[in-house]
């Protein structure tokens, strides 16, 4: 379980703000209703549950699972990680949403953040391995696309 105000918490909630961006922008048209997953249920978004389309909602239970179940600590963010833990699929995804919503942050309440996450990507990150460990903890339903 995700605990409110952990470091990890808090990347997580950042996430899915940029996700909850992404979505506003790009699936208008889709049904978009308040995020239900295990990081609700732990409150670390607090009053302000995101509003997600089914398929980033499915991507922002993934990333929850993903971080809860990360070895690193502290975790690293993402970007910056040596070992590349998501699907292939969610990845791609995770990379639209950065694209889009990365810049903005600069200019959001996140931008402490969003400027920290940039800083230790460009540091670190590009130059992983691209598959993690055989071991590495997979999320439930997970499959290899
Ligand atoms: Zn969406």
């Amino acid at each position: 379980m995700l605990i409110k105000d952990s470091k990890k918490a808090r990347d997580t909630e950042l996430l899915v703000r940029f996700t909850e961006w992404y979505c506003r922008s790009h699936h208008q048209n889709a049904k978009r209703e308040p995020l239900v997953s295990t990081g609700t249920q732990a409150g670390i978004y607090g009053q302000r549950i995101p509003l997600l389309c089914a398929d980033c909602a499915e991507y922002a239970r993934y990333a929850e699972q993903r971080t809860e179940l990360c070895r690193h600590d502290p975790k690293p963010f993402c970007s910056a990680c040596p070992i590349k833990c998501y699907k292939p699929s969610m990845a791609a995804y995770s990379r639209q949403v950065m694209r889009y919503a990365g810049p903005r942050a600069l200019f959001s309440r996140y931008w402490r953040q969003a400027l920290s996450h940039l800083i230790n990507g460009r540091r670190v990150g590009r130059r992983a391995p691209a598959t993690p460990p055989a071991d590495y903890p997979q999320a439930e339903n997970s499959n290899n696309d």
